[in-house]
């Protein structure tokens, strides 16, 4: 009989963010100045698990929902009781604050030891549920490093579940589809990132909710080893409100116009494109490269190369070249010619930084391969291309691991990329990815080569292998890097560290993150940002064997089935148009994207190709192949035009390079109209006919 531990936390309410919610000083957010809520996925974790218990038959199970925050966290475990939860254990502490992932998964994870031993009886058979992410981290990393700390397997990204042959299968997403999979030992960790029946409290039970006990630990009942700030591995250095799109937002008030708009798009200059590529930042060069050892123009916030300016100022009025020769009537000069920027101990900090020039971290710079089939994902290259970049101005080398099988072939495109060393770690066994196996293969590789940075692809994949490898290691990790520089903090003793730049709070603000703590520094990054180089065939690399023993109990999951897109589609086309759930049903997306197709076509001479929304693609509506996004093709047309489709970051991610987005919603406040150049409320039904005729006459 399995019993449930359901993770569930609560959260800002992000969907209600206003400008005044940010501290005008330092652009933090002000917490109190938004209402509390229950992680929206949590709760579609807790339906799901109530969900397995209900197709396991077994009544018995119980479903212990776990939350770590502050005193009044209580209140989601209260929710969790008034809907399924039989017990609910709050971990609370003051010493559990500040805390990065890495610190919330460890002592969630030895809390989980302690429900186990106390509460489970040492029971093994239990999953620990969670949803994939929540809104203020937006990392997914919580559950792989927790699954990591206790051993366990780990199957994230869950949509379904079924009770078959005793056991659990579980239906989950992956790049380019779908896979139904099993867990070979329990416990195990499950993540869910869709289960759209949510449970209701009755009157009944919300009474025996608020009257129930919640049991309350605090960090000495659990003797975890990594809490709070100190325990942490990534510190945020910077908090700042993300740029403004360089999309237009502009609503059209009927089909006329837009088709007018359709017909100049493929003239140029409609939108921007490229706008989810990275800000390109003036490229890093080490301290004993530049002019003068004084030039401290790389420091990663602007308030530091500010006042390294004063000083570098002052410096050479007075003649000095050389940290050495600074003495106390210079000090003295300096600190007068600072006034309120800094005063004496930080001038000594400076002082101290002005002697370092040897980057912190030493080795490579790495990238971790993904590939499926004999085929390397196109977030691999761009990687290479970006670990070219930051390699080049650490002037050290470019490393790829490659893990699988038969897989060394791929090497050579691989250092046409930009890679100098390629390490192939080969095993049957890791033909197929699972993300334990896989772990300790790249992880094994990581200690023995130790380079200063690895990088990872933020698909599904990347997304769970990342927390598990860097948890191994031992090293701190930043999810969905937008942003990636090679900057330093002299003052602080940190010379040539990278700087992680992402989106937080559902993107309401980006944060500039850098690894603590840790011998080599690791990120994730969205798929479709960073630069790929232009392949050159002449560069010459080396392909290093890197042998790790791996045997079949380092599989955790059976892999039941798996669905990938198949078929031909031509995304290199100039204009695409994709149709979302919101088409209502396979023949309409065949009618009214056929039509529009066929119409844009004739209008514009150029090839027109049909695309789609996840949804849709569950739906039936078309072929998986058609999928745009995340885990379907990253696309880059002059035009692209979504029929019925919301706007969710993981499609919209999949679309950052198209020079003009158009979009036509019935729902006013769509998301994507805020990341599009046109826009029309409307139906499909009404719009796409009155459109497709407005573009004969055009
Ligand atoms: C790990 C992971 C990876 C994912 N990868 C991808 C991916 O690669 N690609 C992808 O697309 N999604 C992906 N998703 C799913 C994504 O989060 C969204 O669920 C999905 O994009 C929603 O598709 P949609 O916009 O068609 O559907 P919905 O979000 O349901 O939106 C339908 C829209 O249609 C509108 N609508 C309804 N009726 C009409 C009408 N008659 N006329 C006009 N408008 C109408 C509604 O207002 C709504 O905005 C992924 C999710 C996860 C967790």
């Amino acid at each position: 009989m399995s019993d449930y531990i359901v993770l569930v936390k609560q959260v800002p309410d992000v969907s209600q963010i206003t400008d005044n919610a940010f501290d005008p000083e330092t652009g933090t957010l002000i917490r109190t100045r938004l209402a509390s809520v229950i992680n929206e996925l949590d709760t579609q974790a807790l339906a799901f698990a109530n969900y397995m218990k209900k197709i396991s038959g077994e009544a018995d199970g119980q479903i212990i929902a776990l939350t770590m925050g502050p005193p009044m966290a209580e209140e989601v475990l209260r929710y969790s009781l008034s809907r399924c939860a039989d017990k609910v254990v709050l971990l609370t502490d003051r010493a559990l604050g500040g805390a990065d992932t890495v610190a919330t998964a460890n002592p969630l994870a030895f809390t989980v030891r302690k429900i186990v031993k106390e509460i489970l009886k040492n029971d093994n058979d239990y999953y620990v549920v969670s949803g994939m992410q929540s809104v203020d981290g937006d990392t997914a990393q919580v559950p792989p490093q927790m699954a990591e700390e206790l051993s366990l397997p780990c199957i994230a990204y869950v949509t379904d579940a079924e009770f078959k042959n005793n056991r659990f299968e579980f239906t989950r997403i992956i790049s380019g589809g779908s896979q139904v999979v099993a867990a070979k030992k329990l416990p195990a960790v499950v993540t869910v990132a869709k289960y759209e029946y949510p449970l209701f409290a009755t009157f009944t039970k919300t009474r025996w909710a608020n009257e129930t006990e919640v049991i309350t630990w605090a960090s000495e009942d659990i003797k975890a080893t990594h809490i709070g700030v100190k325990g942490s591995r990534t510190a945020v250095i910077r908090v700042f409100p993300p740029g403004k799109s360089t999309r237009k937002c502009q609503q059209l008030s009927d089909a006329k116009s837009l088709a007018k708009v359709l017909a100049e798009s493929l003239k140029g200059g409609n939108g921007e494109a490229g706008e989810g590529a990275e800000a390109q930042a003036v490229r890093y060069v080490l301290p004993d490269k530049r002019a003068s050892l004084l030039d401290r123009s790389f420091e990663g916030t602007k308030k530091e190369q500010e006042d390294y300016g004063i000083l570098a100022d002052k410096l050479k009025e007075l003649g000095i070249k050389d940290a050495d020769q600074i003495d106390d009537k210079a000090r003295k000069k300096v600190l007068a010619a600072a006034g309120k920027n800094f005063h004496k101990k930080a001038l000594e900090d400076m002082i101290n930084g002005l002697k370092l020039t040897e980057p912190t971290f030493k080795g490579e710079v790495w990238v971790v391969a993904e590939h499926s089939d004999g085929v390397v994902h196109p977030a691999t290259f761009e990687l290479t291309g970006k670990a070219r970049d930051l390699a080049d101005s650490l002037e050290t080398k470019v490393g790829v691991c490659l893990a699988g099988y038969k897989v060394e072939p791929m090497a050579k495109e691989l250092i046409a990329a930009g890679a100098d060393n390629v390490y192939v770690i080969e095993d049957k066994l890791l033909d197929v990815f699972d993300a334990t196996a896989h772990r300790k293969a790249i992880a094994d590789a990581i200690n023995t080569y130790w380079p200063q940075i690895v990088l990872y692809a933020a698909t599904p994949q990347g997304r769970m292998l990342a927390p598990m490898v860097s948890y191994r290691v031992e090293c701190g990790l930043t999810a969905d890097c937008t942003g990636l520089d090679i900057r330093d903090g002299s003052r602080t003793g940190n010379i040539g560290i990278l700087l992680q730049t992402r989106p937080a709070l559902g993107g309401n603000v980006m944060a500039t993150i850098r690894t603590k703590n840790s011998k080599s520094q690791m990120a994730t990054a969205r798929p479709g940002v960073m630069k790929r180089i232009p392949s050159d065939p002449s560069r010459k690399g080396q392909v290093i064997k890197h042998k790790v023993e791996i045997s079949k109990n380092d599989v955790s999951l059976e892999i039941v089935k798996t669905e990938l897109g198949t078929g031909d589609v031509n995304f290199g086309a100039d204009v695409i148009v994709s149709g979302g759930k919101g088409m209502q049903s396979r023949d309409n997306y065949e009618q009214l994207v056929g039509a529009l197709c066929d119409g844009l076509s004739k209008k514009l001479g150029t090839q027109v190709e049909r695309g789609a929304s996840r949804a849709a693609v569950e739906q039936g509506f078309i072929e998986r192949v058609h999928q745009v996004g995340q885990t379907g093709t990253a696309i880059g047309p002059k035009l692209y035009v979504a029929l019925g489709i919301s706007g969710a970051i993981q499609h919209m991610i999949g679309v950052a390079n198209t020079e003009t987005i158009v979009a036509i919603n019935s729902d006013p406040n769509a998301p994507i109209f805020k990341q599009c150049d046109y826009y029309i409320v409307g139906t499909v039904e009404d719009t796409v006919p009155q459109l497709v005729q407005a573009l004969g006459s055009a």
